[in-house]
């Protein structure tokens, strides 16, 4: 992690204390009131729940430290990825998407932004840095791309996407602010689902939009305002929680990530590790440049579905779940979901156990 990083997140866990009066709590109060005393519209900090909440602004002025760039908050991943999108697509009418990317922005861009008349375009991850950007699309860039681990040169796309007069948005779930910057390199947005690794408990969905262009962020939290996709209070308050030890966790994670891909790669049973920690990973080079750490998701092959099945049900330290990020290593065979990967192909979500006896129930499952 840069310097940098751990800077603004030693912040974040002060934000509070300078607006403190004596006696107030350290954590922010769980605020879910809809409604605010308003004898007059005038000078009211709030007025109604739809339009703001004083713990989703606990939570957004954290999120704001992590990303150095104001934050609107959203209820789930999907719902900050539809609020960015439908903000951006208005009077742009073509989406690069990738083709290997989360694949429920997929589903949303052909089910309905594609009927409200956009043309959507899905892209290999591989393959937007040379994409035709003509026309002045908006590109929705994931990198390194779930699941399959591809990484994009963001600096270089976003410098291609400006110069065709596009937009970018980066979607950094799998990174987060804290390992990879999308806005720093140039993206116009960033998209995160906080319910991954940010919230890191597997017990809440949360979101957010980090912009610094102005015009876009207001143009977001009119989205929400009007839409209606607003956060829960109880959600915020467990997201802020969370965020406090994200950067501790991700250490953890990625520490035992690498170890965990190295003796993966040294496998027998396994091939096709994909991590972009591996010296001969064909994202590495790029992932050094771009990333401040290398993430905690694995991708790798298994025989056949059957291996693989045979394997996550062996091995007692792994949770059989569909998320990842959480505190608990989590594995599943994406082809389940009908991901265009081998049947045997299994992404694997590491957590926060100790590594040895992590690795010693996996090897044990292997065999
Ligand atoms: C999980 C995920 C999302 C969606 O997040 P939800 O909170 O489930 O809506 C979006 N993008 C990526 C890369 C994800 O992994």
């Amino acid at each position: 992690m840069d310097p940098r990083g751990k800077e603004r997140f030693a912040k974040l866990l002060h934000h509070r204390a300078a607006m403190l009066e004596k006696g107030e709590p350290i954590a922010p109060p769980l605020v879910s009131a809809t409604t605010y005393h308003l004898p007059e519209t005038e000078g009211a900090s709030h007025s109604y729940g739809r339009v703001s909440m004083p713990t989703w602004e606990a939570v957004e002025t954290q999120l704001g430290i992590l990303e150095d760039a104001p934050c609107v908050a959203f209820p789930s991943g999907m719902a900050a990825i539809s609020a960015a999108l439908m903000a951006v697509l208005t009077d742009r009418k073509r989406l690069i998407i990738p083709a290997d990317g989360y694949y429920v922005t997929r589903v949303f861009s052909a089910d309905f932004l594609a009927a409200y008349g956009v043309e959507v375009i899905a892209l290999p991850t591989h393959e937007m840095e040379t994409a035709d950007l003509s026309g002045g699309a908006v590109v929705f860039l994931e990198t390194p791309s779930n699941p399959g681990l591809d990484c994009c040169d963001i600096a270089l796309l976003a410098q291609r996407v400006r110069t065709a007069g596009g937009l970018l948005i980066v979607d950094n779930t799998t990174m987060t602010a804290l390992l990879q910057r999308p806005l720093d390199l140039g993206a116009d947005m960033v998209v995160a689902a906080d319910t991954k690794a940010p919230a890191g408990h597997s017990d809440i969905l949360f979101g957010h939009v980090a912009t610094r262009d102005a015009a876009l962020e207001e143009r977001v939290r009119n989205w929400r305002k009007l839409s209606g996709a607003v956060p829960g209070a109880f959600e915020a308050w467990l997201l802020h929680r969370g965020i406090e030890t994200l950067e501790v966790r991700l250490e953890r994670m990625c520490a035992s990530a690498q170890i965990i891909a190295e003796r993966l790669a040294a496998h027998p049973a396994v091939s096709n590790v994909r991590y972009p920690g591996l010296a001969d990973d064909p994202s590495h080079e790029l992932a050094r440049r771009q990333m401040s750490g290398f993430g905690f998701l694995i991708g790798f092959e298994m025989a056949s579905e059957d291996a693989a099945e045979t394997f996550l049900s062996a091995c007692p330290l792994m949770t059989q779940t569909t998320s990842f990020g959480g505190t608990h290593t989590a594995g599943e065979r994406r082809a389940r979901w009908g991901d265009n990967v081998a049947p045997g192909f299994i992404r694997l979500s590491v957590g926060v156990e100790p590594v040895e006896p992590l690795w010693t129930a996996i090897s044990a499952a292997l065999d």
